[in-house]
């Protein structure tokens, strides 16, 4: 819960409004409250607590009783009915680009579409070239959106696929026979997207009496499951599996808990890692079977025992025969972070909380890297008010409050190639980070002299997200 979470819940309200055709005025004023919040310079906490939501602009006293429901709640509980009363589809319908909360009104009461199903086909009838404000240019944009928010649907990002491994962990822990659980699969593999999180679990009882047990224990969740589609070297595996109301899968297998380490180096994967192993002798002999460690195994094959993050591609595989494994950096030997956003900008917590927040993971510094002028619709900071920030960061390094932070900035890369401040207060800077954040789709005849020009100038230290790829969002250009 913070700011961005409220603003979030605003606009969400807005939506609604304009999904039901309620009237456009307070639509309006939850979208100006939205904004009026992201771009203030307060944490939710300093909002609430400190009352300095009262006087920002666009926030009267029905929207300081919401972000109060918020702050008290977690959500506009108030705003339940409203939103409830928005056909389900519709929300999905919002998440292809290019449709707004008008457009997709118009597809439900022209067209009745309040599915992905119902509106590829009709843009594969054309139906929506006789739309107003639609046209065929729009109608393949649609089309290709809705293919990437299918191909995306069920799909989560690592840290929310970490929570849901780690809450049922803790369940599966705790049912009856079961001596050893723990995660596999994408989650174990750090890897970025899935949609399944798997858990493997280690039992003394034959795996498909213990599976029956399970299932029924926990019928609520609707489990299928079996023997599946498992492969030759799986045999003894069962699994449970059932789709999570927030999207991906919940898969647990089960396993012989002798057979705990076997079963763990094939559930975890990546399908190239094993393959590569097989090339190297895994198969399933007895002493692989019973190995009591996956660094046994990885021992019977002349290898050292390989971290799960990097089993991708198999080409670890090769490198772990060679010697040449790489040195992978621990959370631990981290000593500090560059890239946070602040409530200068579009940041959910102020300086002071930033600098505590990095002292308490025991960081030395903390380098600060608002938006710059340009992004607005980030609350890029004015000159003035990188001056201000200045000052707070020196009297906050000065009262030793935190970790040490440093002045740096996220300045735009202008469709020019030209940066957003002039070279003097450039300079002032520990450190400047470059992004393109608008014009993404320039060809690359213009985006590369584009991204050279912003490297040369002298104060930029380094280039933010080069491809602009936003997981789930935006593919990578
Ligand atoms: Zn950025």
């Amino acid at each position: 819960m913070d700011k961005k979470g409220l603003a979030q819940a605003l606009k969400q309200v807005a939506a609604a409004i304009e999904l039901t055709d309620s009237n456009p005025f307070r639509a309006r004023a939850y979208q100006n409250a939205a904004r009026a919040i992201e771009t203030s310079p307060y944490s939710l906490e300093e909002l609430v607590l400190q009352d300095k939501a009262r006087g920002l602009r666009g926030i009267g006293p029905a929207m300081l009783e919401r972000i109060q429901e918020y702050y008290t709640h977690g959500q506009l509980v108030s705003q339940q009915g409203l939103l409830e009363g928005v056909p389900m589809g519709l929300w999905e319908l919002l998440t292809i680009p290019g449709l707004g909360t008008k457009r997709v009104r118009t597809l439900y009461d022209t067209l009745e579409i309040s599915s992905l199903s119902e509106l590829e086909y009709a843009c594969q009838e054309n139906r929506l070239l006789e739309l107003p404000g639609f046209g065929p240019k729009l109608q393949a944009n649609v089309l290709t959106g809705l293919h990437q928010v299918r191909a995306r649907a069920g799909q989560v990002l690592l840290p929310e696929a970490k929570q849901l491994a780690d809450y049922w962990l803790e369940q599966v822990r705790q049912w009856p026979g079961v001596v050893r659980a723990e995660v596999t699969g994408d989650v174990r593999r750090s890897a970025p997207l899935t949609n399944c999180v798997a858990l493997l679990l280690g039992v003394n009882e034959p795996p498909d009496e213990v599976l029956q047990t399970l299932s029924s224990l926990s019928a609520e969740l609707n489990w299928t499951g079996g023997e599946g589609d498992l492969v030759e070297e799986q045999k003894g595996l069962a699994e449970l599996t059932t789709d999570l109301p927030s999207g991906p899968a919940l898969k647990i297998f089960l396993c012989q808990a002798s057979q705990f380490a076997y079963h763990w180096l094939f559930t975890t994967g990546s399908e190239a890692h094993l393959a590569a192993l097989r090339e190297r002798g895994l198969s399933a002999t007895a002493e692989q079977q019973q190995a009591s460690s996956e660094t046994f195994i990885y021992e019977q094959l002349g290898l050292p025992f390989i971290p799960p993050i990097i089993r991708e591609d198999g080409d670890e595989v090769v490198w772990a025969a060679a010697g040449q494994l790489p040195m992978l950096v621990q959370t631990s030997e981290l000593t500090g972070m560059l890239h946070v956003h602040t409530t200068y900008s579009d940041g959910a917590h102020s300086l002071a909380e930033m600098a505590a927040a990095a002292a308490a993971r025991g960081y030395a510094y903390l380098g600060i890297a608002d938006h710059s002028q340009t992004a607005s619709y980030a609350g890029g900071l004015t000159p003035a008010q990188v001056q201000q920030q200045w000052q707070e960061i020196d009297s906050l390094n000065q009262a030793r409050a935190g970790a040490r932070l440093l002045k740096g900035i996220e300045s735009d890369i202008l469709p020019s190639g030209a940066l957003d401040y002039d070279d003097e207060l450039l300079a002032g800077f520990d450190f400047v980070i470059a992004s393109v954040h608008s014009s993404l789709r320039q060809p690359a005849e213009q985006m590369m002299p584009r991204l050279l020009a912003a490297i040369a100038h002298p104060a930029v230290t380094m280039l933010g997200h080069p491809t602009n790829r936003l997981l789930l969002g935006r593919e990578e250009s």
